[in-house]
């Protein structure tokens, strides 16, 4: 980060390229422009209104100026004409062509041909009067001013009133008066009382004048109109690029500051506008963030320490199945390292593919974990899938227990569980359990299977004499002493409760098992224990001899021949009676 925390990012020179105004893609540049064009419309338009009322007075002004021409002309016209000199009138005429912006001055009668060029009036006059009191003209030319039927010349005569017209029709302009010449009293005496108007006054000028200074009202406008643009647009983008680009810039900056993590940054709060406000939100949004980011922190620092720490391994993998997590407890179980474990893949955990099915599938259905054997250690491991809320797959999480110890107590449980306290054998419960599978086994593999069940011989009268302890003394060596006569991997030796033993002689006849029971009992007849002699009794049943169905079916027919045994004297074997019990 280059900007110390809670100070506003200030050099423009580290402003991203895409934030500098310059640029066409910039806001600045945008509002510009769009300022630009609304002010240049509205700048344009104005101008246009205002140029063009000009233009309508100047012309107005012209005809005014024209009109008062007219009026002169005309009134010197009839001085003129009253005095019957109608060539000095046409002089004048000719000679106001000389006016400046005075085209054409014309006296045209109504049939459209220019008067006092012919001998047409001379006669009209001469012939109402009945005498040739005016001379005829010796040389006369006549020019066609009029077509007959022309409108503008047509209605200045009905009207009796000022007709004018610009002739557009030619490329130099011209504004055309024509100005009725009404038949007074004085002029009847001479052109009778017929006609109302005599003819018309066409007075043409030019509109060069009139043009030139509307051009130079357009000139200057425009002129005007550009230096206040530029001013204005001048003016406009200061104030863009000071009350909102700039403002704006500083946002952005921070901004995207804020995304490169540095949640420090702040921005200046001047004023009260829209900015300031989003400077303020920001402000506050920056810090929220901080806060959260903060208490995210914490909480992963805690997360991270509680799964560093933890002594259960933890393996975990994105949706793409690369793991992304191994803790140290998971090295620890699997042996190898992070790295490794990284670089074998998630379903090269525990070596074998397999194996990491299985644990999976267990796992996964039953909710539960999957215990086995790896590298001289009982883990048990659980595996779940980790989903989004849509439910697609963010990957997997396995954790690995190590069992071991468990294991071994398990087994240390389950072994005393099954163990007599005192003699170290195996006890009742044991019996019955491996009985039951030896017999099964025995039945299903058509085996011999023989059991011995020993009972101390006036083991009561002993205690009685030599006190308990010493009984427990020969009760432990008695099984000692059994243990050894036996085959270690045929043979299970058990105390059956009390001064009672069992001997389980896997593969063992009746016959057999009578060997056994014989050299057993005279082991014990021979065993001295703090110089004291016990003897035992022992019942002998074959499975096959008998025919038990059910293993506590042989036990019985061996307690009833122990019992035969005792009846018989004590201190000898006796086997059972073949065939079912009767
Ligand atoms: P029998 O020849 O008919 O078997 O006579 P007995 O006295 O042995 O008769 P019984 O089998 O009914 O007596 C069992 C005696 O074994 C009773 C009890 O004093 C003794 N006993 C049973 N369990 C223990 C033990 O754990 N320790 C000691 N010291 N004596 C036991
Ligand atoms: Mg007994
Ligand atoms: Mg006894």
């Amino acid at each position: 980060m280059d900007n110390e925390p809670g100070k506003p990012p200030t050099p423009r020179a580290r402003l991203s390229p895409d934030l500098k105004l310059g640029r066409l893609t910039s806001i600045g540049t945008k509002l510009t422009l769009v300022i630009s064009l609304v002010i240049a419309v509205g700048f344009g338009s104005i101008v246009y209104f205002y140029t063009r009322q000009q233009e309508k007075n100047i012309l107005l002004q012209n005809e005014r100026a024209i009109q008062q021409v007219l009026d002169s002309v005309s009134q010197g016209l009839q001085t003129i004409m009253i005095t019957a000199s109608a060539d000095v009138a046409r002089l004048y005429a000719d000679k106001l062509k000389d006016v400046k912006d005075i085209d054409e001055i014309r006296i045209v009668r109504p049939d459209g041909l220019e008067a006092f060029r012919d001998n047409e009036t001379i006669r009209q006059i001469n012939e109402y009067r009945n005498e040739a009191e005016f001379p005829l003209r010796p040389t006369t030319s006549v020019s066609r001013t009029f077509a007959a039927d022309d409108g503008n010349l047509a209605r200045a005569i009905r009207t009796q009133q000022v007709v004018y017209y610009y002739d557009t029709q030619h490329d130099d302009q011209h504004l055309t008066f024509l100005l009725p010449i009404k038949n007074i009293k004085r002029c009847k005496r001479c052109h009778g009382r017929e006609q109302e108007v005599l003819g018309v006054l066409e007075v043409r000028s030019s509109l060069d004048s009139a043009r030139e200074e509307v051009r130079q009202t357009w000139v200057q406008s425009s002129l005007v109109l550009a230096i206040s643009l530029a001013a204005v647009l001048l003016v406009a983008a200061a104030v863009l690029r000071r009350y909102i680009v700039r403002p704006i810039e500083v946002v952005s900056l921070a901004m995207s500051r804020v995304a490169a993590g540095d949640l420090e940054q702040r921005i200046p709060v001047m004023g009260r506008d829209e900015l300031s406000l989003l400077a303020r939100s920001f402000n506050k949004l920056t810090e929220e963030l901080r806060l959260r980011h903060a208490g995210f922190n914490a909480e992963h620092n805690k997360l991270e320490t509680i799964l560093m720490s933890a002594d259960e391994g933890i393996v975990v993998t994105d949706g793409s199945g690369k793991i992304v997590l191994v803790n140290p407890a998971a090295e620890t179980l699997l042996d190898k390292s992070a790295a490794r474990i990284a670089d074998q893949g998630f379903m090269y955990l525990f070596d074998d593919p397999k194996r990491m099915e299985a644990a999976l599938e267990n796992s996964g259905a039953s909710g539960g974990s999957d215990v086995f054997l790896h590298n001289k250690r009982y883990l048990a491991v659980y595996a779940s899938s980790l989903r989004g809320a849509d439910g697609h797959l963010l990957g997997h999480a396995l954790l690995i227990r190590n069992m071991t110890e468990e294991k071994r107590l398990e087994q240390k449980l389950r072994e005393l569980s099954n163990t007599d306290v005192l003699t170290g054998l195996a006890n009742r419960r044991a019996l019955d359990d491996m009985l039951k599978q030896e017999f099964g086994l025995a039945l299903d593999q058509d085996r011999d299977l023989a059991v011995l069940m020993f009972d101390i011989d006036h083991f009561k009268q002993f205690n009685d004499c030599h006190g308990h302890d010493q009984g427990d003394r020969v009760l432990k060596a008695f099984a000692v002493a059994t243990r050894a006569r036996v085959r270690e991997d045929l043979d299970t030796v058990c105390r059956y409760g009390g001064e009672e033993f069992t001997v389980i002689a896997r593969e063992t006849s009746q016959e057999g098992a009578m060997i056994l029971a014989e050299r057993i009992r005279a082991d014990i007849e021979a065993m001295m224990v703090d110089g004291l002699r016990v003897t035992t009794s022992i019942g002998v049943a074959g499975l096959c001899e008998t025919g038990a169905a059910t293993p506590g079916e042989l036990i019985e027919r061996a307690d009833a021949a122990l019992y035969e045994a005792k009846r018989g004297g004590r201190n000898r074997v006796a086997a059972a009676a073949d065939g079912p019990a009767t």
